[in-house]
């Protein structure tokens, strides 16, 4: 790579984020950008080395992660390429962390963070409400591995208090959670977590790591209130398309060795392609799409809120929601402004939890069949909205007796707003209500 290379064309920290996102870094050492307006697809899974001095040097650049490279040095897509590199350049600066690391899903990237941060022995405090793969991971892996997973439900900062052991190393959880948008509070986990860490030699700290997947960072930068690390699920609102998987852990510097050794070992690469599509059309347009997509699920929560089929609605936009007070503290764009997301869960009305689900099944199964503006498919923070059942769909893998200790309504309908008219969808859910 050249050294003359042009440089940053000016200061632009004074630029809004909605800018900045959408331009990118306009100045990478991964990249000659003084003559691409887009970066190129990189489509080489192993680089030319002139020398083998220049070779061993690029094997030892993968170990010691410095802050700038000024000659990287590619040697095997596995261990970094350019498309990747740039994407997490500009995802740990979305997300206001030190350093990226992508993977080739957000399954990906939380089996990494998990995988450096415990080893046999250790103890995970997480939420009793997550996505249903995270569960699946840690209930049918981890005890291979001796790893003990606490669920508690905590909204209440005293039950993580009570389930602390020496043996905790990490507290996980989503905020919002995966389906029920139940709100944690970050800053105040964080305090609880500074306490037991003055404790704790440094070999010995507990982490924090949060899956901030429903609010892309143009809703919430975890980190800012006290997460260690971030982990996205690349494939939803940041992708914003539904067209490539990806997953991101953001965090500090010094685990981003750990984690890039990870990924060469484990293999969970995010593919080239996936990364320049990412890059060029889904985080430019994050701050775009959330907009509207908020604009809208806002319209939507409060008509559904006083539909009289509707038995309640979880959205933390609604004043009427029990978690709004605590959304409002840690839910912010990047200007400061509420940015309750894009997500809405809804239980339809029923005389007892068997007649609520039926009447869930039926309102999705007429949708399938005649809504132009909502589609029956898992998945979220897509330009389309999409609407599931997380009972019997991405949460079946907890048994039906457990259901209700998770806080998912066997009735329970998660829709994920996108980008139509806001009255247009109205009308469909309108016309799905009425058959009930
Ligand atoms: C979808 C999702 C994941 C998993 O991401 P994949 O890219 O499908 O592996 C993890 N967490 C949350 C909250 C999700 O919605």
């Amino acid at each position: 790579m050249k050294k003359d290379m042009k440089k940053s064309k000016s200061d632009n920290s004074n630029y809004s984020m909605e800018t900045r996102l959408l331009l990118g870094k306009d100045f990478t050492e991964k990249w000659d950008f003084s003559h691409h307006v887009t970066a190129p697809i990189s489509s080489s899974t192993t680089f030319r080395l002139d020398s083998v001095d220049r070779g061993a040097r690029g094997f030892m650049q993968f170990g010691n992660i410095e802050d700038f490279i000024e000659d990287p040095i590619f040697i095997y897509d596995r261990l970094g390429e350019p498309n990747k590199d740039i994407l997490e350049e500009n995802l740990a600066f979305a997300e206001e962390g030190e350093s990226a690391v992508t993977f080739a899903t957000g399954m990906g990237a939380i089996s990494a963070i998990m995988g450096i941060l415990t080893k046999s022995n250790d103890e995970v405090i997480a939420h009793n409400t997550m996505y249903g793969c995270t569960i699946s991971l840690f209930n049918n892996w981890y005890p291979r591995y001796n790893i003990r997973v606490i669920y508690t439900n905590l909204t209440n900062k005293e039950n993580l208090v009570e389930n602390i052991t020496e043996k905790t190393k990490v507290i996980y959880f989503e905020t919002p959670s995966n389906p029920n948008l139940d709100i944690i509070d970050i800053k105040a986990v964080r305090k609880i977590i500074d306490i037991e860490n003055q404790k704790r030699d440094d070999a010995n700290k507990i982490y924090i790591v949060i899956d901030n997947t429903f609010s892309t960072p143009y809703c919430q930068r975890p980190i800012k209130f006290g997460a260690d690390f971030v982990v996205h699920s690349l494939t939803k609102g940041i992708g914003g398309f539904g067209t490539d998987m990806g997953g991101v852990v953001i965090g500090p510097k010094k685990f981003k060795g750990m984690l890039l050794l990870y990924r060469k070992d484990f293999g969970a690469v995010l593919s080239t392609k996936a990364a320049w599509a990412i890059l060029t059309y889904g985080l430019p347009t994050v701050a775009l799409r959330q907009k509207k997509q908020i604009e809208t699920a806002q319209k939507i929560a409060e008509y559904l809120e006083k539909h009289p089929k509707i038995e309640f609605v979880n959205y933390p936009g609604l004043k009427s929601y029990k978690h709004h007070e605590v959304a409002k503290k840690q839910m912010l764009d990047f200007e400061g402004n509420f940015a309750p997301g894009s997500i809405i869960y809804v239980v339809l009305k029923g005389n007892n939890p068997a007649e609520s689900k039926e009447n869930g099944s039926k309102f999705m199964d007429y949708i399938a069949e005649n809504a132009y503006t909502l589609t029956l498919a898992v998945s979220l923070g897509h330009s389309r909205t999409l609407i599931e059942h997380p009972a019997s769909m991405t949460h079946s893998v907890i048994p039906a007796e457990e259901l209700e200790s998770r806080a998912i309504d066997p009735g329970g309908v998660r829709i994920a707003i996108g980008l139509e008219n806001a009255d247009d969808i109205i009308s469909d859910i309108e016309k799905s209500l009425e058959i009930i």
